[in-house]
């Protein structure tokens, strides 16, 4: 859910810009107004609010073809209006999807959980076309992950239903001229839905259209069943990443203060250092994203910084962008060539520092997930399922809560390849990595171990908590069906957890074991269970593992 504050401030902060503007049509006024929308277009980007990503995109490539050229303002009466119904018109679906988001709030805390920590699922998707027999199968699929789905036909009022729905739309493979026009008043009716398109002729065209008709994403006739609800299943997950970090640095305090000024109004936390000699310890502190690196400095360039950073392999891939007023190609050439990503020449535009800074970051932040990330799964891998349990288990050490640690392993999986063969094996495990990442909290460590096995951090949970948390979800687990030819199968899982009263990370391998002793024990006494561990040696006095 997007963070709904953060929505208001922008909207009014455009409104106020805006009404600048109209009371002092000066150049400064507009590139204040114009930075805002840019800034609320880059905010909206990853957040899946595709009619309220087009208004404020529109609107911002508007403002953003004025802003270059200062004798265009003050802007004529009739680009005064056209922009003021578009602010207005940005300003109530900004204020509508506040109104939404309360409501579905409420409603959620309302509908409450026997356990806190566990996520209620409360979510939905509206199915609309030409019914068939195809959608019972899908209603049926989604079911199992705790989506329910509303079907009906394009006129669908759903008047109780919240605007942040994920309507699944099937076109039915048919011509572009039977749906585009329904399509269009979709979109325009639900302006903050999420649209997937199902069945859409595989052409260039009817994906062109219904892409700009409103889709946010299209399926093509023919796609499996599976990976319709894997699209489902994604756009309901959570989609939020922690903030962007850039690291600054800079030795001029007021260069520094802008360049925080624009970054931050794009919701990317900074640092500044005035001082690259401390940039190490920065970075280690401050683990950024990226780092933005003045030229010239007192004591040494950017180039000679940005090379002591480079000797430490586990920077080698953080991207580095210089800030320079330098124009002289040879120098830039040299400074690329030894370490750095991108040039930026002073005075720049703030606008497009924003985009290359974003660019940059979602580029390395895609390469971190490809290492840190199982391929099958999106789950963390085992080396750095371990990493994050070994952070979690110093954050106790330090006061933070709890861990109980879990191994589950699915039950005859074996079978499952033998009967239905590898890829239906693969979907079992995709499926109960999505079930395990929806049902658990953002702050849980969820990792694929190996094959089909996984191993999880429940996160200031109790061993007995942990175990209700993780018996419910096996009881939905062993619902799901899996459809193969001529009939469909079931399968179930079995875990161990594990937890210790006086955590540290010298735990983490005792830990583990005592979860795969639990699960052993799980799976000797006929599978299809949680068993939680007795005793952990690594908290007896006389234990010491190193
Ligand atoms: P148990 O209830 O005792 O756990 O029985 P099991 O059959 O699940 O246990 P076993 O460890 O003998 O079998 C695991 C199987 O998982 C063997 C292997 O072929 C399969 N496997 C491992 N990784 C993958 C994978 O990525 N995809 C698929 N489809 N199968 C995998
Ligand atoms: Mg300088
Ligand atoms: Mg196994
Ligand atoms: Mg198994």
């Amino acid at each position: 859910m997007v963070p709904i504050s953060a929505l208001q401030q922008k909207e009014k902060a455009i409104q106020l810009a805006w009404s600048h503007y109209q009371a002092l049509p000066s150049f400064d006024n507009f590139v204040e107004f114009a930075l805002l929308l840019n800034s609320l277009t880059d905010f909206l980007i990853d957040k899946s609010l595709t009619g309220l990503l087009h208004a404020s995109r529109q609107l911002e490539q508007q403002a953003l073809a004025l802003f270059g050229d200062e004798a265009s303002h003050p802007v004529s009466a009739k680009v005064m209006e056209e922009l003021s119904q578009r602010v207005a018109r940005l300003g109530e679906l900004l204020r509508h999807y506040a109104g939404v988001s309360e409501m579905l709030q409420e409603r959620r805390e309302q509908d409450g959980a026997p356990l806190p920590e566990v996520q209620p699922v409360t979510a939905h998707v509206s199915l609309i076309g030409e019914a068939g027999t195809h959608w019972e199968e899908l209603v049926s699929q989604l079911g199992y992950f705790g989506i329910s789905v509303h079907q009906g036909n394009w006129e669908m009022p759903t008047a109780d239903d919240a605007d942040d729905s994920v309507f699944l739309v099937d076109l039915g493979g048919l011509a572009i001229s039977s749906w585009l026009g329904a399509l269009n008043q979709l979109r325009e009716r639900r302006p903050l839905a999420q649209i997937i398109c199902l069945g859409v002729p595989e052409d260039f065209v009817a994906l062109d259209r219904a892409l700009r008709a409103g889709a946010d994403h299209c399926l093509t006739q023919g796609t499996p069943l599976q990976r319709v609800v894997g699209q489902v299943l994604e756009r309901n997950g959570s989609s939020e990443q922690d903030p962007y970090r850039v690291l600054v640095v800079e030795d001029s305090r007021t260069a520094a203060r802008v360049i925080c000024r624009s970054l931050e109004e794009n919701g990317i936390a900074t640092r500044v250092l005035h001082d690259p000699s401390l940039s190490l310890a920065a970075i280690r502190q401050f683990q950024p994203d990226l780092i933005l690196m003045d030229m010239y400095m007192p004591c040494c360039t950017g180039v000679e910084a940005a090379r002591v950073i480079r000797q430490h392999d586990e920077f080698l891939s953080i991207p580095i962008v210089y800030l320079s007023g330098e124009t002289d190609i040879g120098l830039q050439v040299d400074a690329l060539r030894l370490g750095g990503d991108h040039f930026l020449t002073k005075p720049f535009n703030p606008v497009v520092m924003n985009a290359v800074v974003k660019s940059k970051i979602d580029r390395y932040r895609a390469l971190r997930r490809s290492m840190l990330n199982d391929s099958l799964t999106g789950l963390l891998n085992h080396t750095s399922t371990k990493q994050a349990l070994a952070v979690a288990l110093e954050a106790v050490q330090n006061g933070g809560d709890s861990v109980a640690v879990a191994m589950l392993d699915i039950d005859h999986f074996k079978g499952v390849n033998d009967s239905h063969g590898h890829p239906v094996g693969d979907q079992v495990i995709r499926s109960l990595a999505w079930l395990l990442k929806q049902r658990l909290r953002r702050g849980d460590i969820v990792g694929r171990y190996g094959g089909e096995e996984f191993v999880l951090g429940l996160v200031g949970v109790s061993p007995a908590d942990a175990k209700e948390i993780l018996d419910r979800i096996r009881e939905d687990f062993s619902r799901i069906s899996f459809s193969v030819p001529g009939g469909s199968f079931r399968v179930t899982y079995s875990a161990g957890v594990a937890a210790c009263l006086d955590c540290q990370p010298r735990c983490l391998e005792a830990l583990l074991e005592a979860a795969d002793e639990a699960l052993y024990v799980a799976k000797r006494q006929g599978r299809n269970q949680v068993v939680l561990s007795g005793h952990l040696s690594c908290c007896q006095p006389h234990a010491s593992l190193f």
